[in-house]
């Protein structure tokens, strides 16, 4: 009966989420085929933890590739009608892109398929397909939406006047708010080849801290890796050079939008984009291990070499 009881208890932390005394109030949500932490501080923390759950699902609903019936899915067969909300991500989606000299390519979900990134059977497809399939315009926000989920999720933890928080949505982290100490939040950067993290980023306040990564999801095929990040002018997984890129921003979309493009331009091209915009920090790890970081960025834990703010 005592270990019933325990069994029910833990059932019920489990999907309810829990509430430490003192501490924070935490969540784990499955969406958008990753999972996602929570972890809010403040009377009304529980609530809020609820509501972004329930943001969370609403835009996987919206945005899947996969479920044919989502508005994603319908538009790609040229049915559905977004409201302005929806427009307005897709806008978003493409000043992105034009912002980025294509890097970002928010209609790549032909050539995402063909490669079995949807399906998950993954085969290197015949280089005639490809570039049939780079012709076909299909939409796919799945390099941007967790950021965009990460700036509405801190819209409602103003409403709700939450303290502060620290959210993982499948590793976006989003900060949001100060810790009482003053300290910064500590963020983990991981390795690319597995193991412990390179370092870790100190960032203030309310911050997405992004990553992009070749480890992320990928296959193997004759001894060669294929990565889920698409080169939009070729059609196969960039070869930038190139295993990881982090992105720090206040504003997660861009954050999101941005990891990716840096990924497909390589170090140099990113180098130049972050020289010329300034308003964001990153830090790359090269495929041969190598780390190198903004002179904006407070990165720590491995030796890296710093990206000067003059070339
Ligand atoms: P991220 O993990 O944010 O870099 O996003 C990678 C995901 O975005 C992939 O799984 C694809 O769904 C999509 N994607 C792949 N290549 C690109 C690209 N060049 N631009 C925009 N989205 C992309
Ligand atoms: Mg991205």
């Amino acid at each position: 009966m005592k270990r019933l009881g325990c069994l029910v208890l833990a059932l019920a932390l489990l999907l309810c989420g829990c509430r430490q005394a003192d501490g924070p109030t935490e969540m784990t949500v499955f969406a958008m085929d990753t999972v996602m932490d929570l972890k809010l501080w403040g009377p009304d923390a529980q609530q809020a933890a609820q509501k972004i759950q329930v943001l969370l699902q609403e835009l996987e609903a919206t945005w899947s590739v996969t479920d044919e019936d989502s508005l994603l899915s319908r538009l790609n067969r040229g049915q559905g009608t977004p409201d302005p909300r929806q427009q307005a991500l897709l806008d978003l989606a493409l000043e992105y892109k034009a912002l980025t000299g294509g890097a970002f390519d928010p209609q790549l979900s032909a050539v995402a398929d063909l490669w079995g990134f949807r399906s998950k059977a993954y085969a290197v497809p015949d280089a005639a397909r490809i570039r049939e399939a780079l012709q076909t315009r299909q939409w796919d926000l799945g390099g941007i939406l967790k950021g965009y989920a990460g700036n509405e999720a801190v819209s409602l933890l103003k409403a709700l006047k939450i303290d502060r928080a620290i959210l993982n949505l499948g590793g976006n982290v989003q900060t949001y708010g100060q810790k009482p100490d003053g300290s910064p939040w500590i963020i983990a950067i991981e390795n690319p080849r597995g193991g412990q993290p390179v370092g870790q980023l100190a960032v203030s306040g309310t911050m997405a801290v992004v990553t992009s990564g070749n480890y992320q999801r990928y296959f193997e095929q004759d001894g060669k890796r294929y990565h889920h990040i698409l080169d939009p002018e070729t059609g196969y997984p960039a070869e930038s050079g190139l295993a990881s890129v982090t992105v720090v921003c206040s504003d997660a979309a861009k954050a999101d939008a941005l990891s990716t493009a840096l990924f497909v331009m390589g170090l140099e091209e990113a180098a130049a984009f972050w020289r010329s915009h300034r308003d964001f920090q990153a830090v790359f790890v090269t495929l041969d291990g190598g780390i190198r970081v903004t002179a904006d960025a407070c990165f720590s834990g491995s030796p890296c070499e710093v990206i000067p703010y003059e070339n």
